[in-house]
């Protein structure tokens, strides 16, 4: 695989891939294009793999999983350290080949690359430090010791709205447990990965090791990888759709899951809230990746005292926005991934407006090539909208009126996901209050950005199981075993 020469300019020949990534061979193919959604075209084809493929790279973690397991903590964690300052040298190249691919702007895609380049530092710290269990029975009988294994082979599953840092959220974590493992990333944006891979050669990390394929049949391929008694996780971020099928197939063989699925994010804002900070908080919650992100804003509750404050402001700044390709150093938001997500978002933004919902600015998609659908702001929109209860995965607002504390948390229940969550209050008694209120993984208090990879990032209800990051991620690659010793 190539870049074709008119985009080579925009990355490092070096991270340019040469097709799967198996057993440390790069094996050539095509048969998936990817697109530049700033304007359409194909930038680069991509191998399609079989099950075949799919089989050998079972084969490759396989062959490379007694010699990783077996590698000391200290060993497998300085690779993972060389890995980061690999990602941090090329951060340039790697934020502007997100920006290709994936469409987002480039001062979104160059903070993705810190952020993706960070689970590798914090899991080569994690990897010296895998904790274990002393204790001794109530009754005395006996003690019990309690060892971490790794969990053995990993099918590791992302998407393509954060190409680089959904793969090593699971790649640091898995490796420092000592798990080998198969990437699968989305189909639009596999160059990421690539170019990841081949950074990770670099860093030392063994032939087998880590093996990536890109397939036009996710389904088959999965459940062929799903069915080996071999694998034994499956880690998945991604939508709750898809999400629920994969759990399904995974019970077949009762593969272990960690599932970062989709979000319906309610912001919350009281009246005593700052309103310059919670406008800053709320471009931030909504815009990082143009909304496409599982923890963007999605519903905002605004208190009636501060509503029609909270909606001029919120709509100047959106309204400001420059919207250009990705890698334009001007643009401020970037294209949607595809031409289905536009025509989805217009859907959804048409539905509002028709139950009665008003546009202070944007309202549908932009004429021309590429995939852009502009900032847009709701307001006055009912409860009963499709926009309140699905994911809409762009640069759209809609601004819902409250007056009490309990119908607050009631809306912002209302819903069948359980991500991340946002408040804007001076009061922290009532943002705790609130806070156990909110069926969420994740609460931000005054703040428009939760992730960190020293946090746990995950969510309740059909969100998700399981978390990403923090001190328990790497457990989420390992089990439990248990010593009962007489001495
Ligand atoms: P998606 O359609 O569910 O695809 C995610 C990944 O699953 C892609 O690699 C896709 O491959 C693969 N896939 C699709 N169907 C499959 C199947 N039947 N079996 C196995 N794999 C399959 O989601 P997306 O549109 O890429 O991503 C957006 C979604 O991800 C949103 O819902 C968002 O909230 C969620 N997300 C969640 C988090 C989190 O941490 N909770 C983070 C980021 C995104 P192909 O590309 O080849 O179809």
């Amino acid at each position: 695989m190539t870049l074709h020469t008119k985009f080579a300019g925009y990355a490092d020949p070096a991270l340019h891939a040469q097709g799967l990534y198996i057993g440390g061979q790069w094996q050539a193919g095509a048969g998936i294009p990817v697109l530049n959604p700033s304007t359409g075209d194909v930038i680069a084809e991509v191998p399609d793999a079989t099950i075949a493929d799919a089989m050998s790279a079972v084969d490759a973690a396989e062959a490379a999983a007694p010699g990783w397991r077996a590698t000391p903590a200290r060993q497998r964690s300085e690779i993972l350290r060389r890995w980061f300052q690999l990602m941090t040298d090329h951060a340039e190249e790697l934020a502007t080949l997100i920006s290709l691919e994936n469409g987002k702007a480039l001062p979104d895609a160059r903070g993705e690359i810190g952020y993706a380049a960070e689970f590798f530092r914090w899991y080569a710290e994690e990897a010296s430090r895998i904790p274990g269990e002393y204790r001794h029975t109530p009754s005395g009988s006996h003690t019990i010791l309690v060892d971490h294994e790794p969990i053995g082979i990993a099918v590791l599953i992302t998407p393509w709205n954060f190409p680089a840092a959904m793969a090593t959220r699971k790649i640091g974590p898995a490796l420092a447990a000592g798990c080998t493992v198969i990437l699968k990333p989305a189909s639009e944006t596999p160059l990421t990965a690539f170019a990841m891979a081949r950074l990770g050669a670099e860093a030392g990390v063994p032939a087998g090791v880590v093996n990536v394929l890109t397939t036009r049949n996710p389904g088959p391929v999965t459940s062929a990888m799903l069915a080996d008694p071999r694998v034994r996780k499956l880690s998945f971020t991604g939508s709750t759709g898809v999400g629920r099928t994969l759990l399904a197939e995974a019970a077949k063989t009762v593969v272990s899951c960690s599932m970062e699925l989709g979000g319906n994010a309610p912001f919350v804002v009281f009246d005593d809230a700052d309103l310059e900070a919670a406008l800053e908080g709320a471009m931030i919650a909504k815009m990082r990746n143009a909304g496409e992100a599982c923890t963007a804003a999605n519903r905002f509750y605004v208190q009636a005292g501060i509503h029609d404050d909270f909606v001029a402001g919120l709509t100047a700044r959106m309204a400001a926005l420059k919207i250009g390709a990705g890698y334009d150093p001007a643009t401020q938001c970037g294209p949607m991934i595809t031409q289905k997500a536009v025509q989805k978002i217009d859907h959804l933004v048409s539905d509002a407006i028709r139950r009665g919902a008003r546009t202070t600015t944007g309202g549908a998609p932009l004429p021309g090539t590429g995939y852009f659908y502009p900032p847009t702001v709701l307001e006055g929109v009912s409860v009963d909208a499709e926009i309140a209860h699905e994911e809409i995965f762009g640069p759209v607002a809609p601004v819902y009126r409250f007056e009490t504390e309990e119908e607050a948390i009631r809306l912002a229940n209302n819903t069948e996901y359980g991500l991340a969550a946002y408040v804007y209050t001076r009061d922290l008694k009532r943002a705790m209050r609130v806070g156990k209120g909110i069926e969420t993984g994740m609460l931000g208090i005054n703040r428009g950005l939760m992730s960190d990879p020293a946090a746990p990032f995950g969510g309740v209800k059909q969100s998700g199981l399981g978390r990403e990051g923090g001190v328990t991620g790497i457990l989420e690659f390992m089990e439990a075993k248990y010593y009962a010793v007489e001495f």
